[in-house]
């Protein structure tokens, strides 16, 4: 059984709310990038850049990270890591990042991806965007800006649809 979070009207009025509050800290959003996490947070990450593109006229720069072998428990959770393409083509130093998931669960994922970026160099400020906020946390972690708050079961997750890996769009709640 699927229940319908966002329909796609309101993925993309979210990307619209988020693009202005990933510029709004920022008097002059120069130092500003983006960093999407394999798959569909790259979509999203996407999305809200050409928002800020088209509401503030500034050229984002972004990249895209895989943290499959960053996270802590792969071996144990993860039956076959697919790996995927990293690409961080601009320097770290002095960036204010903002990391883009699609789906914050343990909070295990975000952490390596914050391990992986280190690796990359050392941005001035790291802040994390999620689409869905599912909760069940292992650690301490919050994001910054939050597309919704879904606080699910443990026999429930979360499906997010994009237009670039399912041909639609739209987030769901669905039971195991
Ligand atoms: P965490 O590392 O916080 O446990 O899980 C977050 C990562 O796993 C994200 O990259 C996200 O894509 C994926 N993930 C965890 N739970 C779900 C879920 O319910 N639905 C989807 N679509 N992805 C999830
Ligand atoms: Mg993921």
């Amino acid at each position: 059984m699927a229940q319908l979070l966002l329909s796609s009207e309101d993925l993309d009025r979210t990307c619209q709310r988020l693009a202005h509050q990933f510029v709004e800290p920022f008097d002059d959003p120069g130092s500003l990038a983006i960093i999407g996490m394999q798959t569909r947070g790259v979509d999203i990450a996407r999305r809200i850049n050409g928002y800020i593109k088209q509401f503030f006229s500034v050229d984002v720069p972004m990249g895209v990270l895989d943290t499959t072998f960053y996270r802590d428990d792969f071996r144990t959770r993860m039956k076959m890591p697919s790996v995927q393409v990293t690409d961080i083509p601009f320097d770290l130093f002095g960036r204010d990042l903002v990391l883009v998931d699609d789906v914050l669960y343990t909070g295990r994922t975000v952490r390596s991806a914050m391990d992986a970026l280190m690796s990359f160099g050392r941005p001035s400020s790291v802040r994390f965007c999620c689409m869905v906020d599912r909760g069940h946390r292992e650690l301490p972690v919050t994001a910054d800006y939050v597309g919704i708050y879904v606080p699910t079961h443990l026999n429930e997750e979360i499906r997010v649809e994009t237009n670039e890996q399912d041909g639609r769009e739209a987030v769901f709640v669905v039971r195991k």
